[in-house]
């Protein structure tokens, strides 16, 4: 299975505030630089690499003068607005000594959720992909109201690897992975290298929401496991204290807690794309499209539809149509007013002729359709 992880195109990495930052709050460059060189000999490997980036709230601290975190839920707000652009800063300079160029995306709960939301996030993430760019992600601290936020970093990590269908999810954290019993507490605790299939026991080991081990800490990250591997998506849970831990899983060596993928995931993924959500419409394609969209995996693009029915908005679920026949459902990025207008132009008049500046090329991207013939 490990074997498996030296292939993975597409990984996503998270980092915890303790692997990045001293107790003070203050950058702990030396961790940061190990980090940051790790990803670009990846990325230059070839592979697509996605930092998923705690520390805003704690590398805000210092500047502030707190000593600790604030009780106050705006002077939280306040440390992480500070804390995100320190942190930034950092990235922006160590990525780019060693070539890379990133890009920052800071999302909130509703970013994840809301269809036209999810979309922009899934469209802008894989045009970052595209461009060579390693996007650095962050839970929009500064304006999630609590109630409201996805709340840990390790969970925001599982669902933006859903988002961009990723290989594999490697959290680093301060523990290498998933022990026997607290190894805190029982010496004859051992590390548990691979876990198949998640079940109650795994939970009961990982300690129960209740314990201390609880939010954000082992029990999350087992919750966290399990929205991973039901994606189709590994995981890993390994050292962010050791300084080549994501060589090491990149080259499929027995470290940390692997989290065996679901086979089914993908599928499962598909599914609620193509079963899960009512059909709010259909667009009909002509036959150059057709052969595009079913022999080469392309996308749709305006100049290929022929007739729009119904009335939808962007990020509703539309039937496609070729020759009466249903060949496929996908996320729409247009609404059916817009479609109507721009169907059977070429991309480069879509701007003209809805008289907006920005613009999709596709009106499905293949990511987001479900070939269901
Ligand atoms: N978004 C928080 C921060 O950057 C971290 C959340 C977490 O640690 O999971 O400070």
């Amino acid at each position: 299975m490990r074997e498996e992880l030296r292939q993975a195109k597409r990984v996503i990495v998270k980092v915890g505030t303790s692997s990045l930052t001293h107790a003070n709050g203050r950058i702990n460059i030396d961790k940061m630089e190990v980090l940051v060189r790790q990803i670009c000999n990846l990325a230059n490997a070839g592979k697509e690499m996605i930092l998923v980036s705690s520390g805003a709230t704690a590398a805000g601290l210092p500047s502030l003068g707190f000593t600790s975190r604030p009780d106050d839920i705006a002077l939280k707000q306040a440390a992480a607005s500070v804390g995100q652009g320190i942190l930034l800063h950092m990235y922006e300079k160590l990525f780019a000594e060693y070539g890379h160029t990133v890009g920052q995306i800071l999302v909130t709960r509703e970013d994840t959720v809301k269809r036209s939301h999810y979309l922009n996030l899934r469209n802008t993430l894989t045009a970052l992909i595209g461009l060579g760019v390693i996007p650095i992600i962050n839970e929009n601290d500064v304006v999630a109201i609590e109630e409201y936020k996805i709340g840990d970093n390790d969970t925001l990590s599982a669902t933006v690897a859903g988002i961009v269908e990723a290989d594999v999810l490697i959290i680093l954290s301060d523990i290498d992975g998933l022990y026997t019993a607290n190894p805190a507490t029982d010496s004859t605790a051992t590390l548990i290298h691979e876990v198949s299939v998640i079940t109650d026991e795994t939970y009961k080991i990982a300690g129960g929401a209740g314990s201390s081990m609880g939010t954000g800490g082992m029990y999350t990250k087992i919750k966290v496991a399990h929205m991973a591997t039901n994606s189709g998506i590994h995981m890993i849970i390994a050292s962010g204290e050791s300084d080549n831990s994501l060589r090491k899983v990149c080259k499929g060596e027995n470290i940390g807690t692997l989290f065996v993928a679901n086979d089914q995931g993908v599928s499962q993924k598909h599914h609620w794309v193509a079963y899960g959500k009512r059909l709010s419409g259909s667009i009909t394609i002509d036959e150059g499209c057709t052969k595009a969209v079913l022999n080469h995996g392309a996308s749709i693009l305006p100049a290929g539809i022929i007739e729009v029915d119904g009335s939808f908005e962007p990020g509703d679920t539309v039937s496609i149509i070729a020759k009466g026949k249903e060949i496929a459902r996908g996320l729409v990025n247009y609404s059916s007013t817009d479609l109507l207008k721009i169907k059977g132009h070429n991309t480069q008049d879509i701007a003209r002729v809805l008289e907006i500046d920005t613009t999709y090329d596709e009106v499905v991207h293949r990511n987001n359709l479900v070939i269901i013939h």
